[in-house]
């Protein structure tokens, strides 16, 4: 136990920590060109916000919240999304009382108590972005081409974005009683979560992952047939303005979200290769949420992306997306006295901007090529005790396996034509 860390939970070792600060670097990048600031909520809320904010009738409120009661004796949990603690603050903040819309972006971890599976974890990380007190479907619009260019820029394609149109107040409950009006007669063909959601909350039956509930849900009533006339016009609109910046979009009438507070506009990026955990980016519209958790009545919308999902995606992309860890050069030293003047071709190197690593402790030749093969560079540096003589260096490619020497003092130009040349990054 004292060895091993909890189910469900990463670490994110050096080698995979550029790739993170890659992602993340972008994130914040692409929120900049949209006009979004970053906001960072606690990791910690009361445990009632998830009730209102994310909704009882959900798996993560029902199954999946990690919940305490602290040394107060208060219900806490660690947030299983971001977007309840994000509208908490815009409430506490009173941000609604200033210039509208708020747009903010967030970064960090959540957690959810779910059995772990490639692209399911109990801590994973999401970006996330909400805009405040826009009703617009541009806003919608642009959300989701924020959420395009993020994936696009982080190096993935191939993606496809589905929509849909969940409703509102006013038609949701036309739409609840036809589901369920179609799913009664056939309960006892439904999975035993979905018999139960059948009552509380029916649009989950479309959501079921079950492959029986799921071919029950093809020839569900499509909430398209029931949207009430402003809802419609919405939708058309967002889909205008879609069409307009050339985004391509499949209707998807099976799409409703888990979350109880999404009116209207509902959206996923799925992302074909990684299977059943494929959905890389969801979001939608909450214009009942902001309410909810007691602020004045707020339209809003908003996507979180799963970043570890972004990361797998990526690693069936590029093989080598451990390149983050890339080597330029490994030094080699044999003898002590070349082990001291390699420190100093070391720094000279490094300070014109290459990636250099050596070896330590005194170790054969034929050992130290073996660790600058593993350390995935693509020279090693060589200084013997007759090269240090002689003031030269030899440079091995450790692809090709040629090599050549070169005076010492030539080796920081011999760099900077490398990086000029594409050699070098
Ligand atoms: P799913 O249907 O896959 O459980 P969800 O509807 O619960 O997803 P959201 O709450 O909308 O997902 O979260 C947005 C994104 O966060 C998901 O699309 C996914 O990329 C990521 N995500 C959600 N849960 C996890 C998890 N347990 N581990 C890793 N990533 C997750
Ligand atoms: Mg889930």
């Amino acid at each position: 136990m004292l060895t091993q860390r909890p189910r469900g939970m990463h670490d994110i070792l050096p080698d995979e920590a550029p790739l993170w600060n890659e992602i993340e670097e972008t994130a914040r990048r692409m929120c900049a060109r949209y006009g979004f600031v970053e906001v960072r909520t606690p990791v910690l809320e009361h445990t009632e916000l998830f009730w209102r904010g994310v909704g009882e009738t959900t798996d993560i409120v029902e199954k999946e919240m990690y919940t305490f009661t602290d040394r107060g004796g208060r219900s806490v949990t660690l947030r299983p999304e971001g977007t309840a603690g994000t509208v908490r603050a815009y409430v506490e903040h009173k941000f609604y009382g200033g210039s509208q819309p708020v747009k903010w972006f967030y970064i960090g971890p959540m957690f959810r108590y779910e059995r772990p599976q490639a692209g399911r974890q109990r801590q994973f990380h999401q970006f996330g972005v909400e805009v405040f007190g826009a009703d617009d479907p541009a806003a919608d619009a642009e959300v989701i081409a924020l959420g395009l260019d993020f994936l696009e820029a982080i190096g993935l394609t191939g993606l496809g974005l589905e929509l849909n149109s969940v409703g509102c107040p006013t038609c949701r409950p036309v739409y609840r009683e036809r589901l369920q009006a179609y799913y009664r007669p056939l309960q006892d063909r439904l999975c035993g979560d979905c018999r139960e959601r059948l009552e509380r909350n029916p649009l989950r039956l479309l959501d079921c992952k079950r492959e029986i509930c799921r071919s029950l849900a093809a020839n569900a009533p499509q909430i398209g047939e029931v949207l009430c006339p402003a809802c419609r016009v919405h939708d058309e609109g967002v889909r205008r303005h879609l069409d307009e910046a050339d985004i391509a979009y499949r209707i998807n009438p099976r799409l409703v979200r888990g979350l109880d507070y999404y009116t209207r506009t509902a959206f996923e990026v799925v992302e074909e290769r990684i299977g059943a955990q494929g959905t890389v980016l969801g979001g939608g519209r909450y214009n009942g949420l902001v309410e909810e958790v007691g602020g004045p009545p707020t339209p809003g919308i908003g996507f979180a992306a799963g970043l570890e999902r972004l990361i797998l995606a990526l690693r069936h992309r590029r093989e080598d997306a451990r390149a983050g860890a890339d080597v330029d050069v490994f030094g080699i030293a044999l003898g002590d006295e070349a082990s001291v003047e390699l420190t100093g071709w070391m720094r000279r190197l490094r300070r014109s901007g290459c990636r250099a690593v050596r070896s330590f402790e005194p170790k054969s030749l034929k050992a130290q090529l073996k660790a600058a093969d593993r350390s995935g560079a693509r020279w090693a540096l060589i200084l013997g005790e007759d090269e240090r003589r002689r003031g030269v260096v030899i440079l091995r490619n450790l692809a090709g396996g040629d090599q050549r020497e070169l005076p010492g003092t030539e080796l920081e130009s011999w760099w900077t034509e490398e990086t000029e040349h594409g050699g070098g990054q």
